[in-house]
């Protein structure tokens, strides 16, 4: 089977992690959420969460050899042999070199950047209303998608809480970084003919299906 070596782009509440939730399952790759990793880290107070902390907080992009470290050691294990779903690195061009090198030095490739746009005012939208559960990341939205109980998790029930990052200010903060850091890294792979774009505005089923579909193209393609 041919590997596939994918990331996930696109600003905050563009729908990468609900996207990647049902592609996980579709695929059997591994996701690596760098977010996810470090509120994990925060919360155990690990020498990664103590490091991480303050720049998460003001919504600024941890230093990058704080994450370089996290996302290698990630992509190195035997279970991302196959592939993986990388979701929220790269974040700036450094990271990309660093994962471009890393890649190399373990003799693969990146398969594709799956770039999920949209606009800030609905990212905003998005955003204010997502909810979060504290055991596994399963995401919610107060409005488009309500778990069955206010304020537990569908799927492990435990309780839903708001990011703190997630608070209007920080969300402009978190949208200007993206637009400075992240966003040229489009240009970058669409330059190498490895960015596929998506319409994060389009209800999440129809998002999931043509991610899907360009995903068993693209390895049909491999395979030939
Ligand atoms: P996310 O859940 O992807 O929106 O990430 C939440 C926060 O974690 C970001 O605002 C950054 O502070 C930090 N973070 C996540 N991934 C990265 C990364 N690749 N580089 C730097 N900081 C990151």
């Amino acid at each position: 089977m041919p590997q596939l070596n994918l990331i996930l782009l696109g600003p905050p509440g563009a729908g990468k992690g609900t996207q990647a939730e049902r592609l996980v399952d579709d695929f059997d790759l591994p996701y690596y959420a760098t977010g996810d990793i470090l509120r994990a880290a925060v919360k155990e107070e690990s020498e990664l969460g103590r490091k991480a902390n303050e720049y998460m907080d003001r919504g600024d992009l941890v230093p990058d050899e704080v994450i370089i470290e996290v996302v290698v050691d990630r992509i190195d294990q035997t279970e991302a042999e196959d592939g993986f779903l990388l979701d929220g690195f790269p974040r700036n061009v450094e990271q990309a070199e660093a994962l471009d090198g890393e890649l190399k030095r373990l003799g693969r490739e990146l398969t594709a950047a799956l770039l999920i746009e949209a606009a800030d005012d609905e990212v905003i939208r998005r955003l204010s209303g997502r909810r979060v559960c504290v055991k596994n990341s399963h995401l919610y939205h107060v409005d488009f998608d309500p778990p069955k109980r206010e304020g537990v998790c569908d799927q492990d029930g435990s309780k839903l809480i708001q990011r703190d990052d997630d608070h209007p200010d920080t969300v402009k903060h978190r949208l200007e970084v993206y637009r400075e850091q992240t966003s040229p890294l489009a240009d970058l792979y669409d330059a190498r003919g490895m960015l596929r774009r998506f319409d994060g505005a389009r209800p999440t089923t129809e998002v999931h299906d043509h991610i899907r579909a360009t995903l068993a193209v693209l390895r049909r393609e491999s395979e030939l």
